[in-house]
């Protein structure tokens, strides 16, 4: 049987935050029920043939889902074949959770939360549209760690509208004080169809500089270093041992399976995208229908774009020799230039067989990846 990762799709949330652009939905609450019982055919289905290394349930907010909903789910996953040390993640947001919900997940294997906070300071989660406040997040975040979660990440964002360097600074110091396992922090994207990019054309939203926002991240990087926490990942950093297993998969370009409205899936170079309706999801899979909506088998220029895009992500960046077991090509023949222009200017280095960002080119990551696409 083939090892494999697993991503569960849960595509309802209580409201929409003002940023979110995932594929989420608030107000259809009443097809959660018909949704849950197609995603239990779909898992059934497509996920048993294989070994499951890491799960990620995501969303949406798959603690929004009732607590019978979780024990339906609960008895799907019962059934798959997990290896010995599987991680298994589910994202959590602080104003969806309860004793019994986190009993239930314990119970159900998970053994690492992601705690969706977002900003440690009231106003600014009421300025971008999240339900809860601090003081809920503090009440989760305790209770999951009595219940015997060891392995908890939180969610932060900065470069939000009126958030100030100090009060970024501020959030960092809070949530490194509680000492979760993993802290993941992404600067605020204005994406189409959201709250914020009508609010932005309308020229009402008050964004940080783009000089402050360079030095936001690079708070995030001295702070969460001075607290112990290694930079993995552009924007994910861990205690010692505690990256995530589920997240590197996908810098890795290992397989996976996604299931549920929207997941992705890549397996033997294909790509796979299910529909993102929920109500077309429901109905593909009550009359057998397929559920992709694109399957596209990967040309090898595409996975070898990929590879470079996802690995020079990780600050270990890609092994040269990873890349040519892979490709039985070596790096350069298809990146000499690139990779040389560069070097010379200190924004890429190779070092003990990997090719990496240094730290000036990780700040400018998009623009350098860029050149990564091969013509
Ligand atoms: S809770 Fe998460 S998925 Fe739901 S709307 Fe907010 S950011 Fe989007």
């Amino acid at each position: 049987m083939k090892d494999i990762s697993l991503y569960i799709h849960i595509p309802f949330c209580k409201s929409k935050c003002w940023y979110c652009d995932f594929p989420s939905f608030c107000g259809k609450d009443n097809l959660m029920d018909s949704y849950m019982e197609a995603l239990g055919k779909e898992i059934d289905a497509k996920v048993l043939q294989y070994n499951i290394r890491t799960i990620f349930i995501g969303g949406g907010t798959p603690t929004y889902l009732p607590l019978k909903m979780l024990e339906d789910l609960k008895a799907h996953i019962k059934k798959l074949n997990l290896t010995p040390n599987v991680e298994f993640t589910v994202e959590c947001n602080p104003g969806t959770l309860d004793k019994e919900k986190l009993e239930l997940l314990k119970d159900m294997g998970v053994n690492r939360l992601s705690i969706g906070l977002q900003a440690y300071n009231d106003s600014l989660l009421k300025e971008i549209g999240r339900i809860h406040n601090v003081d809920e997040f503090l009440k989760n975040y305790e209770l999951a760690r009595s219940i015997g979660f060891e392995n908890i990440n939180i969610d932060l964002m900065f470069a939000l509208p009126n958030q100030t360097s100090e009060l970024w600074k501020e959030s960092l110091i809070k949530v490194a004080k509680l000492n979760p396992e993993h802290i993941s922090a992404y600067s605020l994207i204005l994406e189409e169809d959201t709250r914020f990019y009508d609010l932005n054309n309308k020229g009402t939203l008050n964004l940080p500089e783009e000089h402050v926002e360079r030095g936001m991240y690079e708070s995030l990087l001295s702070i969460l270093k001075d607290f112990g926490y290694n930079q993995y990942e552009i924007s994910n950093f861990s205690k010692k041992g505690r990256e995530c297993r589920h997240n590197m998969v996908y810098w890795s370009m290992d397989e996976y399976i996604g299931v549920g409205s929207s997941s992705a899936s890549y397996i033997e170079s294909i790509r796979y995208k299910n529909v993102e309706s929920v109500e077309e999801y429901i109905q593909k899979i009550n009359t057998n229908k397929e559920t992709y909506k694109e399957k596209h088998k990967n040309l090898i220029k595409e996975d070898v774009e990929e590879f470079m895009f996802m690995g020079l992500r990780k600050t270990k960046g890609v092994k040269e020799k990873e890349f040519l077991d892979r490709f039985g090509k070596d790096i350069d023949s298809y990146y000499k230039d690139t990779i040389n222009k560069y070097i010379n200017v200190k924004l890429l280095k190779r070092e003990d067989g990997y090719l990496k960002f240094t730290s000036e080119g990780i700040q400018l990551s998009n623009y350098v990846l860029a050149d990564f696409l091969i013509d």
